[in-house]
Formats: structure tokens, sequence, C-alpha cells
């Protein structure tokens, strides 16, 4: 059958729903112009497809947009006409479905594998951002499978394999089911032509006997009903050849033992009319058990709502029994579509009803539970937001977190794809390397075989998957010793520097041994192509190099090697001249204050001088507490505290006031000599009033042991006072 445009028009006439006419005009006037000259197969002109197409999607009520795009779904691609003319011309709605319509069009379809279909179902439902683009979709896949008679075989097998993978299963989620078991049988018809002839006729063979049976069946539940309600709409129908030939062939079940080749609907005209029928049907017929489904109760996610039930009639042939109100016959009919039905025809914009999300929500919803075989079939319609489905140019789905780039892209298809590539392109149009891929992108990655080429070390970077970022590690562990070595080389020097950690030869070797290398040379090598992290090398180094201030003993049962350890304790005795640990600097420079000598065990504050680093003073140093509230200096006071465990020694005076007598300054000396305390300096003086003052100045390892000093010191014969010089 051809279709005209005044066949459209007489049926938009003819109808209760309000159509824009001029608008739907003026797009037929605009599509037969751009397609004028172009012909089908058949030898038809194109556009008698575009008007088949919204003619199908008339019956489905839709509204005036969507035929509207339907009469123009193949002018951007097939006509070159620019989508911005159609936006200007017809607005943003019908441009955008244009557009969506004809990117779905482009997504390559590969029926190779079932997991691949379900990914590629998923593309194409998120793909048409409005679900519109979906039901258009679906009405120009059916209209071609109608006409597939006229394509070579090949191509027949091919739509048809699309059909049975894609736009069947995407119009059952939807709910349309006119729409799927017209494809279906279609499909089957091209697939399966004998499998197909055998069930036409096999129901041929029953048809009369099957005719009057459905007659019989409509005229008794028809007298019964009338008597208590008023009449209803009954349907009496044979079953979709697919769904027969699916019970005959897949699950290899008898023609003569299939239930439901007939089923009767009726329609009525309120809920509590669908249970009283379905009461009389019960009483009428015998139901065969487990068969009932109240779909009334529980919609399907889909907004599908019947009531379901299997009888068996006084002949012993089994029937369905479908039974449902007007609103949910139309539900049943056109699914998602049916939403359209009530809408005025003209385009009103009702907020976001066109938005993707409203029908997500429908699709999100828990399948049923009790309609295994369907929801096995079911497109599973979970857009997962953290995945992005790409293609390749052959049309393989390419599964990826979402943020990834052809880079990653490239590393998924195999190494050497990924090591290779000079380029991508997506979409047929030249992409950088840190494209982000998006839903349905066709990914095409370009390749050199010069010996040289390699990746980019940027690439890391760039690229999302792991696995991407270790197969470029891998490469550059592999091709680039040299280069590796000496850039691992340089990062860990410069890092060494700004933590003040001398390139003692060593000390790196024992680093390289903590991280299972054998050679200076392969740890460098190792940073350099990024199999370790410099960061935490680092780390580790840090802490060697603070343990290697403990005492030498320590260091000598933690390390191997005596020659070792000699070295290091050597780096230590340069390095232990503070035992300060300034906060956040490792290594500075750091001078104790003269003003009060500060001793490992005292509260201590630093102070940063302008060239000597940090200069030390004891928390309590009056020269502290003088300058700690001058706003000038006060970025300039820094926490410290002593290191733990450390050797180093301190210099501390101590002021002594003793009754002078012979012998005292001998006494004093063997006190502190005993303790194995060196003296530095000893200067008394003689006072007047018969008493001396000493000052004494000794090496000590902390404030305890000054204490242990000064408790020494007042028990010699004499001592008036011992008191720690520089308060
Ligand atoms: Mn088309």
């Amino acid at each position: 059958m051809v279709y005209t445009i005044e066949m459209l028009t007489d049926r938009i006439k003819s109808g209760e729903k309000q159509y824009d006419l001029e608008k739907i005009q003026a797009a037929y006037e605009f599509a037969e112009k751009s397609h004028r000259g172009q012909v089908r197969t058949s030898g038809e002109p194109y556009i008698s497809h575009p008007v088949a197409v919204a003619y199908i999607l008339l019956e489905m009520c839709m509204d005036t947009d969507t035929l509207c795009a339907a009469l123009l779904h193949d002018v951007v691609e097939d006509t070159g006409v620019e989508l911005d003319t159609i936006r200007r011309k017809f607005g943003e709605d019908v441009a955008l479905m244009v557009d969506g319509v004809t990117k779905i069009g482009q997504v390559p379809l590969n029926t190779k594998e079932e997991q691949q279909a379900e990914n590629i179902r998923k593309i194409l439902m998120a793909m048409s951002k409005d679900i519109r683009v979906i039901i258009i979709k679906s009405a120009d896949r059916l209209h071609n499978m109608r006409t597939l008679a006229c394509r070579p075989p090949e191509k027949q097998r091919k739509t048809s394999l699309e059909t049975m993978s894609f736009y069947a299963p995407i119009a059952h989620r939807l709910g349309m089911y006119d729409i799927k078991e017209e494809m279906e049988d279609l499909a089957l018809y091209y697939l399966d032509p004998y499998g197909y002839k055998e069930v036409q006729n096999a129901l041929a063979a029953r048809k009369d006997k099957g005719e009057s049976f459905i007659d019989t069946i409509k005229r008794r539940i028809a007298e019964r009903i009338t008597d208590i309600q008023p009449p209803p709409v009954i349907e009496g129908r044979v079953k979709s050849i697919y769904s027969i030939y699916k019970k005959v062939y897949v699950k290899g079940k008898n023609f003569e033992e299939i239930y439901d080749i007939y089923a009767v609907r009726v329609i009525v005209h309120s809920i509590i009319e669908c249970y009283n029928v379905l009461g009389v049907i019960h009483d009428m017929f015998r139901p065969i058990p487990y068969r009932f489904k109240d779909y009334i109760a529980t919609p399907k996610p889909n907004r599908y709502q019947s009531l379901h039930t299997t009888v068996i009639g006084r002949e012993g042939v089994p029937f369905e029994v479908q039974i449902r109100t007007v609103e949910m016959h139309n539900t049943a009919q056109y699914g998602i579509a049916a939403h359209w039905k009530y809408k005025a025809g003209i385009n009103k914009k009702v907020a976001g009803e066109k938005r993707f999300d409203w029908i997500r929500q429908i699709l999100d919803q828990q399948q049923e539970a009790d309609d295994v075989e369907q929801i096995a079939e079911a497109v599973k319609v979970d857009l997962a937001q953290d995945e992005v489905y790409v293609f390749t140019p052959k049309g393989d789905v390419i599964t990826l977190p979402v943020g990834s780039t052809v880079i990653d892209f490239a590393y998924s298809i195999h190494t050497q794809v990924g090591n290779r590539m000079t380029g991508a392109k997506v979409g047929g149009r030249m992409a950088t390397f840190d494209y982000q891929l998006k839903m349905g992108d066709i990914v095409e990655i370009m390749t050199t075989n010069s010996p040289n080429y390699g990746p980019n070390r940027h690439w890391m970077d760039i690229a999302k998957t792991n696995e991407a970022k270790a197969k470029i590690r891998a490469w550059f562990k592999r091709e680039c010793r040299g280069e590796n070595i000496e850039r691992g080389k340089t990062a860990f020097e410069a890092e060494m520097k700004r933590s003040s950690i001398p390139l003692d030869e060593e000390f790196i070797k024992q680093i390289a041994k903590r991280q299972h290398f054998d050679n200076v040379d392969d740890f460098y090598a190792a940073i350099g192509y990024g199999g370790v992290m410099l960061s935490k090398v680092m780390q580790k180094a840090k802490d060697d190099y603070l343990k290697m201030q403990k005492p030498a003993e320590d260091l000598t049962a933690a390390m191997d090697g005596t020659e070792i350890s000699r070295t290091i304790s050597d780096a230590i005795a340069r390095k232990q001249s503070s035992g300060v640990i300034v906060d956040g600097i490792d290594g500075c420079e750091v001078r104790f204050a003269k003003c009060c000598n500060p001793l490992p065990g005292d509260d201590i504050t630093g102070f940063v001088t302008r060239g000597f680093g940090v200069s030390v003073h004891k928390a309590d140093c009056k020269n502290v507490l003088e300058q700690k509230n001058n706003p000038a200096n006060a970025e300039r006071w820094i926490n410290v505290k002593w290191a733990s465990g450390t050797t180093a020694t301190y210099e501390a005076t101590l002021d002594i006031v003793a009754q002078d007598r012979t012998a005292l300054a001998a006494d004093i000396t063997l006190a502190i000599a005993s303790s194995r305390i060196p003296i530095h300096e000893l200067i008394a003086h003689h006072l007047k009033n018969g008493n001396a003052n000493i000052t004494l100045t000794v090496e000590i390892s902390g404030v305890e042991q000054l204490k242990n000093i000064i408790v020494k010191l007042n028990k010699i014969d004499g001592v008036v006072s011992v008191e720690r010089a520089g308060k």
C-alpha cells in the first residue's frame, strides 16, 4: 500500500483529536521537495515512506510535532538539508526529534551476541533523550519491515535480525505490543520462512474450526454479560505467529498442547465491570490453575493493565481471556505512546513530560516476577550512569567508565592498538587524545607501524582506566630503559634535594634495595616509567633518614653490611648538630639561642632568622616573651620540638655561688667528671663578701642530666646556689 498525504490529512480530519494541519502540510511539502527524485527499491517515490511512518504514528494518536518529525525524519540523513533549516521552519522540538532519529539510525547494530544486543538497546534508549524519538524510530522500522519484500535477500535477513534483536524488544519494553507483534511476525517470515509457513499452515488447517470456536465463545460470553451490565466489546483473535512459533520450536511443544492459540478480549467501561466479567467467565468455563494474573491491581512497569485468565471450553480447547477497560486497552495497544492519545494533538508543552526521566522512571521499576519468559527477553534498561557504551567501526560495543578517553578505548581494543595510536576519529571526525567518549560514539583509532613509535608519557595522565595506564607504563618499562633511568634519577634527586637529604650513594643503594631493586639503575628506571611512585619512595627515604639519626648501634642492627652502616653513621655524625625537628621543614639549619641555651626536655620555640635558619629558644626565654607579641615578627615564630632518641649534646652553663675555700674548683670538677660529663669552661671569681662565683659550661644531653648535676653540685661542701644561666 502506498501512503499519500491525502490519506494522512483525511484521517486527521475524520478523527476527534485536534492537529495543526498547516504545520503537518508544510512539513510534508518540505520533505517532498527534499526527497524529490529519490525512489525506494520498490520504485515508489521516496516520500511515500515518511508519509507511511507518519500514518502509523497518527494511528497511535501521537502529536503534531511527532508527525512532522516523522515526515522529515530522513531529510537530514538522505538529502543534505541542514538541521538548522528544520529548526527555523518547524521549531526546536521537531529538529531535536529529527536529529535523534538520524543519530540512532547511525548506531551500528551488531547482532553477534546477546550481551551486545542488550548494550545496544541501552544505547538506543539513552540516545533518545525524547522518548518520541524511539517511537518514531519504531514506526520507521515497522514500515521498513512491511516493505522488506522488495529488498535483496541479505538485506532482508540483516534487517530482520536487527528488528528481532533490538526494535521488537524495545517495543515490548515500552508496551507497544501491537508494533512488537507485527515486527516479530515479519522478521520471522524472513528469518525462518519454513517455520513461519508451518505455523501458518497449522493455523490455516484449524482456521474454520478456530473461527467458529472463537465466534461461539464470543457469543456465549456476550449473552451472559449483557444480562448484568452494558454490552462490552468482545474481540476474538488467534495469537501471533511468532508467539506460537516460539512455543513449538523453542520450547519443543506439540502444536496440540499449546494453550492460548486463541484469545478473547473483553473491553468494558469500568474496573468493577472487569472483575464482574472475570467472575462470569470463571463460572462459565473451567479456569486452568495458576494462569490467572491481575495486572489491574499490579500493573506491569510499562503501565499495562488487564486481567488475564486461561480457561477450558466445553470442546476441551484452552483459550486465554483478557479483560480490560477502554483506557487500559489503549495503553495495551500503544504502550508508552498511549500517553499522547489524550494530549492535545497541537503541541502544548507539559513541563517535563517529554523528558527522558519520565520514561526512565517507568523503566526502572521492577519487572513483575510471574512473567518469566517475557522477563528473559525484555529490555532491561538500567542505564548505568557510570558507564558509557561506544562502538568500534565494525559495530562491536566497548563498555568503558564515564570519563574515558580515546586512549582508554584504544587500549581496551588491544595493547598494540594503544601503543601504536597516532590519532583517533570520533563519528568520522578527528578527536583530541583527551576527548571524553559519549554514549554511542563510533570511534576509529589510527595507528602506525613505524618501529620507533610509542605512547606518550602524558597519556598516563589523560587515561581514565587502570588498564590503559598499566599498559602505557608497561610500554615505557620495556622500551625506554635509558630514558627512564635518566628521568627517574633527575626526579629522585630533585625530591631528595627538596627534602634536604644529602645524595649519599650508599644511602640511595639502601633505598633501592628496600624497594626490592637489585641496583640503583633499575630503581631509577622504575621511577622513570611510573612503576614506583616517587611520593611513596620519598616517604620511606625520609623515615630512613630520620632513623639514621638514632644511635649507630641500632642502625647497625637494622642494616646489613658493616661497611654501609659505618658510612651511614658518618652521615649521622654530620647531621647530629641540632636534634631539633622544625615543623614542616626537614634538615633545616638550626641554632640555639645564646640568651637561653635550650636543652632537650625544655619547652622550646623557633624563630626564623634572616640568614641563619631557625633559632631555637626556650619557650619561657625572656626575649621570647618580649618579642612574641611584636606583630612585625608574628609570622616568623615556628613550632619546633626535640627529636627523640638523638645522641646530640648541648652546652649548658651553670652559675654557682659557694663559700670560697681551697679545692672548691677541684671538688666541682671532680663531681662533674664522675658523671662523665665533659667540661668546656670553668671560670671562678672571688667575690668581696668571701664567696666565690663559678661559671661552668658543660656538655650534656638534656635537662634531665642537667638536673642531676645540679643536685650533685648542691651537695658539695660550701655551695650556696646552683643556677642555670640564661634564664
Ligand atoms: Mn526511514
